[in-house]
């Protein structure tokens, strides 16, 4: 929110650190460049702006420690917290995520990959192919490497994903990185065998659970059987695996993740609660995105961004009820907003980052050798534009790629200091565009925030979040602040 010409003569600016400002019903928020906040009255906020908030008084002292206030020491702190928050931006591309095919054996009405039949074996991506993927992926300069596989269903091209398994461990015995595997898959695919493979390579499994059974078979559906059924049972497999290992099964078990459909509007305590009956301890509510299948199925399977926030708000709310019981469940979006508000780390989340993560935090390798700014870009080249493709493997260098026009383009157009709205946004510190989804919802890598559906979606989620955290109460806050807690991941790591 811009300041208005009367308040730009208070002279309290003179003594103010950059900050941005917001209603917040009716009261003011103010947030800086490194994430503090402050939650004032109107009268406070014109106290503030005038300079006429008295010294020592409770706000003058939290808007001093919270450095909205100028001085050395300020400075000093400002610029410490800024490196620390933005600290990603030294580190190159970690994420590699591989699309070992195409084809798929479920069909999803959303599906945002554009999948192919099972017969249609030519959208497979070759052993050799994904040597020469695994030799480029090597030379980023990060110290961490997590090579995700996604499809199609990435397991049915199961030869090449056990070659990329043994393959990257082999390489890395001399590169000596912290190499991770994630696996998204379906789970309709999965066998006892496949399992130990995985469990061997310390694989990350992720996969989808739409909520109740009628729900989910509804969206997603697997010929001759229920998708459901599949999933679940998976679930309780790997999840018993890791438990094997020793793993502590409160921390380390199957992620699910979640699309919402028109479906899945009416449900949202159905969907929570067969998260929990389902021993999750999260969920990712994500809307729609204009991708793919999905955007021929909107008609039928589509809502508003009003449609979704309430859904999202009553699945919040009842979520916040249930930890008020002591049952452990979060929103996942939820969580990594809170950890930018509450915490001095940024999550390091590539599509809510500014800069975002496309080339310069992830890269994402097609099964034809085609090579994109992140999967998002990809499934818009399903969709015949390859507006994003940074280059062809073989034959692009690792720098041709990450010098491409697309990374550079994308980086210009997701950094917020770019685009007038998200300058003066008082949610810039912990928020971040997608030019990729600005690009197939409005025509441009700039997106119009007015009517753009992604900021008005997070806007929501943010309003709300900040709604709760200044109402005060402490136990909501202890909430919140167990929701950033970040599990140890190092028991993932490859070294031979
Ligand atoms: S362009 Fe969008 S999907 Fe791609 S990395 Fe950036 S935010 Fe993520
Ligand atoms: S995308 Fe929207 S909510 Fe996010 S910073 Fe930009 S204007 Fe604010």
């Amino acid at each position: 929110m811009a300041l208005g010409i009367d308040m730009l003569k208070g002279k309290g600016l003179e003594n103010a650190t950059p900050f941005r400002f917001g209603k917040l019903g009716d009261q003011m928020l103010l947030t800086n460049e490194v994430g503090e906040w402050a939650v004032l009255s109107n009268e406070e906020f014109r106290q503030f702006v005038k300079g006429e908030l008295p010294e020592g008084s409770e706000k003058y002292e939290e808007l001093k420690v919270k450095l909205f206030y100028r001085s050395d020491e300020a400075t000093q702190q400002l610029s410490q917290k800024y490196a620390r928050k933005n600290a990603f931006l030294f580190s190159g591309p970690y994420l590699h995520i591989m699309i070992l095919t195409l084809r798929c054996n479920e069909v999803c009405v959303y599906c945002h990959a554009s999948r192919r039949d099972m017969k249609e074996t030519s959208y497979d991506m070759t052993p050799e192919l994904a040597r020469v993927t695994v030799d480029t992926i090597f030379e980023t300069p990060s110290d961490s490497i997590t090579i995700e596989f996604q499809g199609g269903e990435p397991l049915v091209n199961w030869e090449t994903m056990k070659f990329v398994l043994d393959y990257a461990v082999e390489k890395n015995r001399v590169a000596g990185k912290q190499l991770e595997f994630s696996l998204v898959t379906n789970m309709a695919a999965m066998t006892d065998e496949k399992l130990a493979v995985l469990m061997e390579h310390n694989v990350q499994i992720c996969t989808s659970i739409d909520g109740p059974k009628e729900i989910h078979d509804g969206n997603r559906h697997l010929s001759g059987g229920s998708s459901y059924d599949q999933a679940v049972y998976w679930i309780q497999k790997v999840d018993a695996a890791y438990q094997a290992r020793g793993l502590d099964p409160d921390l380390y078990h199957v992620e699910a993740l979640l699309t919402v459909t028109r479906q899945t509007l009416a449900n949202p305590r159905a969907v929570v609660d067969e998260y929990v009956r389902l021993g999750r301890k999260a969920i990712f509510l994500r809307p729609l995105n204009p991708f793919g299948f999905a955007v021929k199925t909107f008609e039928k399977i589509g809502y508003s961004a009003d449609e979704f926030l309430d859904f999202y708000r009553e699945a919040m709310d009842y979520m916040i009820e249930l930890n008020k019981q002591g049952v452990e469940i979060l929103e996942r979006t939820a969580a990594i907003l809170l950890t930018k508000i509450l915490t001095p780390f940024d999550p390091n989340y590539l599509d809510l980052r500014s800069p975002c993560g496309a080339g310069i935090g992830q890269v994402a390798y097609n099964y034809d050798g085609t090579v994109f700014t992140c999967d998002e870009g990809r499934m818009v080249y399903q969709m015949g534009d390859d507006a994003f493709q940074i280059g062809t493997l073989p034959g692009s260098s690792y720098k041709e790629l990450l010098e491409s026009a697309p990374v550079k383009a994308l980086t210009v157009a997701s950094t917020l200091e770019a685009n007038p709205h998200c300058m003066e946004c008082v949610y810039k510190p912990y928020c971040g565009v997608c030019p990729v989804y600005n690009y197939a919802q409005q025509g441009g890598l700039f997106g119009q925030m007015p009517t753009n559906t992604r900021c008005k979606i997070y806007k929501a989620v943010l309003d709300y979040l900040f709604g709760h955290l200044a109402s005060g109460n402490e136990d909501l806050l202890d909430i919140f602040r167990k929701w950033t807690i970040v599990r140890d991941r190092s028991v993932f790591f490859m070294h031979d």
